[in-house]
This record gives structure tokens, C-alpha cells and sequence, in this order.
């Protein structure tokens, strides 16, 4: 909806193209093909294609494949659909760090010809002693000073397979005693036999990510290259690399803050956790903050767009609330969701006087007559939800009482004439008679305040309804790096029920969306839901905010 609002990095760009630094811009986005994506991730493609859409620029999409080990092709294609999903489209092909590791190997030979590069031996235990820490400077490894042609021979063994895993390292000569650790030099080659999704066995060295990422982003012509805060302090490491190599481009990175949301997590490391320890169903788990769990909980790419623009880009660090992104979902539904009627706790209802009665059509949008009408069935036995019937009700009741009239949405004004119980004293029946004369008409000479959905019993169609609470207890489930997140997972976030539906459903296909009225939105399972035979729906959301409290 509207315009772009604008933020700190617009701002750059703006000044970029007024000042005829770029005439245009490129931007990426460049995931680990490590995990499904989650919500932070959605908000770096908000802004990343964002942009490129808004300015009439690029977005690559390109994979950092670089830890062999943790990646796998099923990610990589999950992301492709999560962004496609989204809304955006990248830049022509998907791009992959992994193409480029014969260019960040030659660039490795040329900082080493330049003196700028070095093979080292030390074992991790003494790399860690000579680094030094943040308040004492790191010393030199007694390697530092190998000559170009030793260090040329010895990268090169080790790209050839001479040495075992871990055995050396090639490390970029910048500076040991920086008060920033990222240029105390820092490894850009380690030794690796892992097989690679997408260059097999070829090499057993792979490039880290700090010397990978600039020089990918310069060989892609990358204008502004955007990235979480936590890089900031790799920003100087980045620009050194850029320096030193013969590349024509120089791109600029510039840090926002991460999201994260109150009452979930937003780590890729720990949502796996999630699914291998079962603790949900899968990456796609409607209670998951992925994008492909979001998309199966019934959220729009449209809603989730518009939940990246409220949060907005800048460098505070803040956690977002869950209410503003069920607010962002529940507009857009709001807006487009045909209404139906559902039933979660069914009380029967029998209409004592049903003879003759009629049935209506009505709209499936109050606002808009495109979506077309059904068919209201009604009959003898109905269904009315159990909780809008109270023996003694509480002040200001607007629902259905012993003796007392409310209209049956889409249909008549119905009076409760007796409660029938079981011998547990619990009223398991109602019977009920409505006054025929009520059908799209207001009763004569009285008022009729409370209005209840309902469903005629045999017509109606029984689903499957799945109804989510806060995946956990506590709004920062890791806050405490003492106490396994887990611990804090709501045993009551997922709730199945036995429910009802109107019949104007049936044939519904997957990933169809509804508003249940009074119930909230609701949408046909992604992968469990069958048109015409065993209907399953999620609950997207509530009607009103649930979490405020
Ligand atoms: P995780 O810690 O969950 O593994 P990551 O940053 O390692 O996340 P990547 O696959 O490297 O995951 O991320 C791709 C892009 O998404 C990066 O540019 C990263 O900055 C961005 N991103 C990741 N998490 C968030 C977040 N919570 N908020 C905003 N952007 C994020
Ligand atoms: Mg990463
Ligand atoms: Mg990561």
C-alpha cells in the first residue's frame, strides 16, 4: 500500500544517484543454504528486493555456499520458493558463492605474490593464544613471515590434497595487534574435505566467509550491500580485502539492525534444533517462524510485506511484537477472506417450530459482491457454538440466555425455550423456536442486540480445525544462554479439534483462506487438507489481538 517509507539506507542511495555515484542500483540477498528461512530473513528480502523494485534496480539472489558440510539442495530450493512466494523475483540466474571459487583462489595467489597472505600452521589451540583478546593485542605467528614462493607452494599443496583437515590455514597479513580481532589476521582459507552440493569433490580448501562475501558482491557489481549489525565490525576486513586485489568494483556495506520478535526465536541453528528434536512437525510447522511455516499458518506474502514496511530499517536494536505482524496479516485478510460460518465446540439445537422455515443467500464479503453468494442451509438441528449459550449469564450478555432472542446470523431471530442437561447437569441440548416473520427483516416491536453464527447439522461438514497459541511461554525464550530455549515451549501451542463447517467449502483447494465468522481466519492446510474429502484448517489469526495483555 502507498509509498516507501523512507529510512537511513534510502536516504545513501538517494544521495549515490543524485551525486551520480551509481546511475542505478544492485543489491543481494545471499543466504546460507544452511537451514529454511525464518522471519528475520523476510525482512532482509523486503528491503533488499525492496529496493532494487522501488529504485528500478537488481536483486541478485545468491547462495553462500561455503560451509559444505551444514547445506544441503533441499534448503537452497526452499529459499528459492520462499522468496518467489514473497512476491519478488531476483536478477536473472540464481548466483552461488561456488562459482566463484576458482576467482577467490586466484585472488588468494595474488595477496600472497603481494605479500599480504600467508599459510600457517599453527594448531587452533595457539592461533587462539596468539590472537589475543579484546582489551590485549595478538602477536605474530612465527609463520608470518614465510616467503611468496613458500606460501605459493604450500596454498597450492594444499589445494592439491597434500595436507589433513585443519592441518594449516591461509591467513590475510593485516594486522595483529588491531584493536578490531577481525583484522588480527584472519583465516581465508581453511582445509575442508567435504562434499559440496554443487562442486562435489573438487576442493577440499574452502574460502571463508568475510574474504567470500565482498569479493562475490564485487564480482556481481553490487552497488549497496546490505547486511545485520552483528558485520559492522567485519565492514573494515571487508573494505581491506576490496583494496588489495585487482577488482574493478568496490561495493559498500552498510549494517541494520536484526528483527526479532517477542515469543519466538530467530536462529537458524536453533529452529533446526526444533525440527530434529520433534519438538514440531518440520521446518514448515504453522507454529514456526519460517516463511514456509508462516505461508502454511495461512499468513500472505501481502500481510508479511506489510509487516517489514511497519517494523521499518534502522541501526536500533529493538524486538518486535507478535501483535504488529498478526495486525499486518489480519488487515489484509480482512480485506479479501470470504466469510463463512464454522463451529469449533458444537451445541445442538433443535428448532421446535421449524416447519416452512426458508433459506437465504448471502454475500461471502460484506464489501465485495465479486466473491459471489452461497446458500445459508437451515433446518430443524442446528449447531450453535457451545460458549454463546449461558444458563445464567454474565452482566452485559449479548448471546443466547434461557428465554432469551438473538439472531441467527444470515437467518432468523431464535429464542431459547429450554435447556435440556445431561445427568451431570451439563446442558447438552437446546430447544428452540424462531419467529418466522424475522427472515432479512427486524422483529416487530422489540430489538434483537446479540448475533451468533450457526450451522444446519446435516448440512454442515465436519474438518479437522487446528488452533495455535505463542510457540513459547516467555517473550525471549533465548535470552538466557544458561537455560536450553526449549524449556520454554508452550505444551499448549497447538490445540486439534473435531469442528464443523458450512458445506460452500468442500471443494475448497489447499491454501485457501476464509474468515470463520467470529472465529477468526482461517486456511485449508498447504499439505494435509483435501477438497471434498478430509478437510483440515489453520488458524491464520483471531479476529481481535490475543496477545495484548
Ligand atoms: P541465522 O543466524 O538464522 O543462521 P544468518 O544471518 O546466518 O541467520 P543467512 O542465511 O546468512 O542467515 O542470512 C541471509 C541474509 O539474511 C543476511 O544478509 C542476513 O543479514 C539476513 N538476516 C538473517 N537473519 C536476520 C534477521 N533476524 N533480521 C534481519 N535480517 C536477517
Ligand atoms: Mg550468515
Ligand atoms: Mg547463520
Amino acid at each position: 500500500s502507498a509509498a516507501p517509507v523512507s529510512n537511513f539506507i534510502r536516504t545513501i542511495i538517494d544521495g549515490d544517484l543524485a551525486s551520480g555515484k551509481h546511475s542505478s542500483i544492485v543489491t543481494r540477498f545471499p543466504p546460507e543454504p544452511n537451514g529454511y528461512l525464518h522471519v528475520g530473513h523476510a525482512k532482509s528480502i523486503c528491503l533488499n528486493f525492496g529496493l532494487a523494485k522501488d529504485y528500478n534496480g537488481k536483486c541478485n539472489l545468491r547462495f553462500d555456499d561455503t560451509n559444505p558440510e551444514k547445506e544441503n539442495a533441499e534448503y537452497a530450493q526452499s529459499i528459492q520458493d520462499d522468496v518467489r512466494w514473497l512476491g519478488f523475483q531476483w536478477n536473472g540466474e540464481v548466483r552461488w558463492a561456488s562459482d566463484y571459487f576458482d576467482a577467490l583462489y586466484d585472488f588468494a595467489v595474488e595477496l600472497i605474490n603481494k605479500g599480504l597472505a600467508y599459510v600457517d600452521d599453527l594448531t587452533p589451540e595457539q592461533m587462539r593464544e596468539y590472537r589475543g583478546t579484546l582489551t590485549q593485542p595478538g602477536r605474530n605467528s612465527p609463520n608470518r613471515d614465510r616467503s611468496v614462493a613458500e606460501n605459493l607452494d604450500l596454498f597450492r599443496r594444499m589445494k592439491a590434497g597434500e595436507f589433513a583437515d585443519g592441518a594449516m590455514v591461509l591467513r590475510a597479513k593485516i594486522d595483529m595487534s588491531s584493536p578490531n580481532i577481525n583484522l588480527r589476521d584472519p583465516v581465508i582459507y581453511r582445509i575442508k574435505r567435504a562434499h559440496h552440493i554443487r562442486t562435489g569433490d573438487k576442493w577440499c580448501i574452502y574460502p571463508m566467509y568475510d574474504y567470500t562475501h565482498c569479493i562475490s558482491d564485487a564480482l556481481e557489481g553490487i552497488t549497496h550491500s546490505i547486511c545485520t549489525l552483528e558485520f559492522e565490525d567485519h565492514r573494515p576486513l571487508y573494505d581491506w580485502v576490496l583494496d588489495n586485489i585487482t577488482i574493478p568494483c568496490h561495493p559498500r556495506q552498510y549494517e541494520f539492525s536484526r528483527l526479532e520478535l517477542h515469543y519466538t526465536i530467530t536462529s537458524k541453528r536453533k529452529l533446526l534444533q526444533l525440527v530434529n528434536e520433534k519438538k514440531v512437525s518440520g521446518w514448515d510447522d504453522p507454529r514456526m517462524p519460517t516463511i514456509s511455516g508462516m505461508r502454511r499458518r495461512g499468513y500472505t506474502p501481502e500481510g508479511i510485506r506489510e509487516f517489514a514496511k511497519r517494523i521499518g530499517v534502522s541501526k536500533s536494536e529493538n524486538i518486535v511484537d507478535m501483535a504488529i505482524m498478526e495486525g499486518a496479516i489480519r488487515e489484509d485478510l480482512e480485506l479479501r477472506a470470504p466469510r463463512v460460518m464454522a463451529i469449533i465446540n458444537p451445541l445442538k439445537v433443535t428448532i421446535t417450530n421449524a416447519d416452512g422455515a426458508q433459506t437465504r443467500e448471502a454475500d461471502f464479503h460484506p464489501n465485495m459482491p465479486e466473491l459471489g453468494k452461497r446458500v445459508v442451509p437451515f433446518s430443524k438441528d442446528l449447531f450453535i457454538e457451545a460458549d454463546d449459550f449461558a444458563e445464567v449469564p454474565p452482566a452485559g450478555w449479548k448471546r443466547l440466555t434461557l428465554g432469551g432472542e438473538i439472531r441467527l446470523r444470515h437467518s432468523y431471530v431464535m429464542r431459547c425455550d429450554e435447556a435440556v442437561k445431561d445427568a451431570t447437569g451439563k446442558v447438552v441440548e437446546l430447544k428452540c423456536s424462531i419467529d418466522h416473520d424475522t427472515l432479512g427483516k427486524n422483529p416487530e416491536g422489540r430489538k434483537v442486540k446479540g448475533v451468533i453464527h450457526f450451522l444446519s447439522k446435516e448440512h454442515a461438514l465436519p474438518a479437522e480445525i487446528r488452533l495455535y497459541d505463542r510457540l513459547f511461554t516467555v517473550p525471549e525464550p533465548d535470552a538466557d544462554r544458561d537455560v536450553d530455549f526449549c524449556t520454554h515451549l508452550n505444551p499448549a501451542s497447538l490445540t486439534v479439534v473435531q469442528g464443523w463447517v458450512e458445506a460452500a467449502v468442500r471443494d475448497a483447494a489447499p491454501e485457501t483462506r476464509y474468515q470463520f465468522e467470529r472465529l477468526g481466519y482461517f486456511v485449508t492446510d498447504r499439505r494435509d487438507h483435501q477438497p471434498g474429502g478430509k478437510l483440515v484448517f489453520n488458524r491464520t489469526v483471531t479476529l481481535r489481538d490475543s496477545w495484548a495483555k
